[in-house]
């Protein structure tokens, strides 16, 4: 096991144009790391570069405290779970997960071969599976036979290149667990590259959201949340997405296009100064006036807005609504905890909002 650390990294393909730019970040012995942002914001590049499959144009990459930059991937021992797995297909599963130390030639005995695949198979439960050939194995079976080739090596670190993405929804749940599961028994340093929130905010202990080559924070997943370091963090962590109202804050208010917005102590001090803020504000934190009662809608204030459509997801309820067809307002959404009736969907709602707590549940019921 061992720490990770990026030193102002930058890689430049042949176009020059940079698609990592000065990034920074030290990864603790044990620690697991998401790095998370849309499409070509640079994240597999960098897991390439750690892994080695990459040269790095500038900076430098410490594994355990030791400059790698120069290295061979194979010099570097770190394992690296696939998306698609890379198994082979006329080896078993046992010879699969043994395949990287049958690979280091004569450093492993027989006996340390079978005990070390025997006890991955165990930590994996693919016991009964270790004759099968892969064509023979589900998509999460085949996920753990890659899963238990990292395992066998010892290696100093796991690197993850969005590994569960060919899986359907209930498989990558259920791997999601295991994989958590699985680290925090290890206690592999691990960095993991994803496109999916869910993924990211619950299998990391830090996540690091990247936009176009540079990062943009590096924090918990609460504190991402809860506390955005830009308003790209802002918009990106977080689905539905979070609302931006533009408006002036006077004292503890905000005065918006929707009307004037209590806002949270801290939120309003921190905008004291500026003549515009823009104030973000979860989804969650608006309702359906006519679901709340009397004691719930004096919390907030209330505004009349157009619905524009609904997305149903069973447990919730995705309500995209416009204001006056004010630009500014556009697409401002709100879950709703009880289901609303196709047939009562009105054009007009009137939503109720409160930045400082959310007015269904908890205290205000
Ligand atoms: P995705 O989620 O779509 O896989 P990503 O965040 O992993 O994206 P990268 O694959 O790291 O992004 O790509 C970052 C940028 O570098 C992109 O603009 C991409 O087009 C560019 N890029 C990636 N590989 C090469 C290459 N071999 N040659 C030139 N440009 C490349």
């Amino acid at each position: 096991m061992a720490s990770i650390t990026l030193k102002n990294i930058v890689k430049k393909y042949d176009d020059g144009f940079p698609a990592v730019n000065d990034i920074s970040i030290d990864i603790e012995d044990g620690e697991f790391v998401i790095l998370v942002g849309p499409s070509g914001c640079g994240k597999s590049t960098l897991l390439r570069m750690i892994v080695g499959l990459e040269d790095i144009t500038s900076g430098e990459l410490l594994i355990g405290g030791e400059r790698v930059n120069e290295r061979a991937p194979r010099d570097r021992n770190l394992a690296m779970v696939f998306q698609n797995y890379a198994l082979y297909p006329h080896l078993t599963v046992y010879e699969n997960i043994a395949f990287p130390m049958r690979l280091a030639k004569g450093k492993f005995s027989d006996t340390e071969v079978d005990e070390r695949v025997r006890n991955a198979a165990h930590m994996l439960e693919l016991t009964d599976h270790l004759e099968r050939k892969p064509a023979n194995l589900s998509g999460g079976q085949r996920q753990r036979v890659a899963m238990g080739r990292a395992i066998v090596r010892h290696a100093n670190a796991f690197l993850f290149d969005e590994p569960l993405s060919n899986l359907d929804a209930k498989l990558r749940g259920q791997m999601r667990a295991e994989i958590s599961r699985l680290q925090r028994s290890l206690n592999t340093t691990s960095v993991y590259v994803t496109h999916d929130q869910t993924e990211a905010m619950t299998l990391g202990d830090r996540v690091a959201v990247l936009k176009k080559g540079e990062l943009q924070q590096i924090a918990s997943p609460r504190e991402l949340y809860e506390q955005p370091a830009n308003l790209f963090v802002a918009g990106f962590i977080g689905a539905p997405s979070m609302n931006f109202l533009p408006g002036t804050i006077e004292g503890s208010v905000l005065r918006s296009p929707v009307g004037d917005i209590e806002l949270p102590e801290h939120t309003a001090a921190a905008g004291r100064d500026r003549d515009i803020v823009l104030a973000g504000i979860r989804p969650d934190f608006f309702e359906d006036a006519a679901t709340l009662s009397e004691p719930q809608l004096s919390k907030g204030s209330t505004f009349a807005a157009e619905l524009t459509h609904t997305e149903w997801l069973g447990n919730e309820q995705y309500v995209y609504v416009s204001y006056e067809n004010d630009p500014r307002v556009a697409e401002t959404m709100q879950t709703l905890a009880e289901e609303m009736d196709a047939d009562e969907l009105r054009t007009q709602l009137v939503v109720a909002v409160d930045a400082t707590s959310r007015l269904r549940g908890g205290d205000s019921a």
